[in-house]
């Protein structure tokens, strides 16, 4: 493989990386790299230049306020997984965590690397539009409904840093996965989450990129109960196919995986609400 050169930068303030990004031409964030450097080997990616923002200490925290949790960008996926807040408030949120990749990628990746890359088999994103989370930049707030716009694309723009998520706390959610045996990716991921503003369901790893499915949701409005999409089929059309599954036995995945979410949140006993 032929090397290229690039330079690396990292900054110690949110004002330093800006500065950067606005002065560096072709230059990329850097958070945990596990996506962004596997990339560069491929040559898929070939910034200029690394703005590394991985000890960014106002990018590393979370909170609670009210009935919120925020995680900043820099957050580790472990952290998230330890955090006893984030268990308490949104138990779904953790154990999605906890089943992310392995021990090294959950050490590496961060929440803002996931939700900024937007992977169709993420599982970050069906939390984030599930809770009807907003992602915070550092010039903006963007809802969830408006950020996830395609496969490996949101709605930031090239000068925009994502600092933070901020999760509402739900009445109650769950959270199921098939994931890929090799990677821990989702296959399928179904995220179900009723929120003080309704019941929110959103499906990973299925489609090219992290969608709601409003037919559950009505039927989950009016009967919070896994038998309540149990005869919901999605169609495969549209759906991702690939060596691990076609667009057809994602589309099944879904409505099993949806019972089982729904059945995994009325377990649940997080949030401010019980
Ligand atoms: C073997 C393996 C298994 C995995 N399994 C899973 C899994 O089961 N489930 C899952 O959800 N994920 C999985 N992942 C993904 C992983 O958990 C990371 O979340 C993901 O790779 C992003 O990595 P990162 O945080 O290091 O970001 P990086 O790779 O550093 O960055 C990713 C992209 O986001 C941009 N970016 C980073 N931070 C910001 C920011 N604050 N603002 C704006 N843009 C930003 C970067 O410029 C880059 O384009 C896996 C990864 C690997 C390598």
């Amino acid at each position: 493989m032929i090397p290229y050169p690039f330079t690396y930068h990292r900054p110690n303030s949110l004002a330093e990386a800006e500065a950067l990004l606005a002065r560096l031409p072709d230059a990329k964030l850097l958070a945990g790299g596990h996506s962004l450097i596997p990339a560069m080997k491929l040559r898929l990616a070939s910034p200029a230049a690394l703005i590394d923002i991985s000890r960014i200490a106002d990018l590393s925290f979370i909170r609670r306020a009210g009935d919120t949790i925020s995680i900043g960008a820099a957050v580790r996926h472990f952290e998230v997984a330890d955090s006893e807040m984030v268990h308490k408030a949104i138990a779904a949120l953790a154990s999605l965590v906890e089943e992310i990749g392995d021990p090294a990628v959950r050490h590496m990746g961060t929440v803002g690397g996931s939700v900024a890359n937007n992977d169709p088999a993420a599982d970050y994103p069906a939390a984030v539009l599930a809770l009807g989370a907003t992602i915070r930049t550092n010039q903006r707030s963007i809802s969830a409904d408006d950020f996830f716009t395609g496969m490996f694309s949101t709605a930031l723009e090239d000068t925009e840093i994502l600092t933070a998520v901020d999760f509402p706390i739900p009445k109650r959610a769950g959270y199921v996965k098939f994931a890929n045996p090799a990677s821990r990716y989702a296959m399928v991921g179904v995220f179900v989450a009723e929120t003080a503003g309704g019941v929110r369901v959103a499906i990973t790893g299925a489609a090219p990129c992290v969608f709601r499915s409003s037919e559950m949701e009505t039927a989950l409005a009016q009967s919070f109960a896994p038998d309540a999409v149990a005869s919901i089929a999605i169609r495969p059309e549209g759906m991702n196919s690939d060596i691990h599954g076609s667009a057809e036995y994602r589309a099944h995945l879904v409505t099993v995986l949806a019972k089982r979410a729904v059945a995994v949140a009325l377990r649940s006993s997080g949030g401010p609400h019980g």
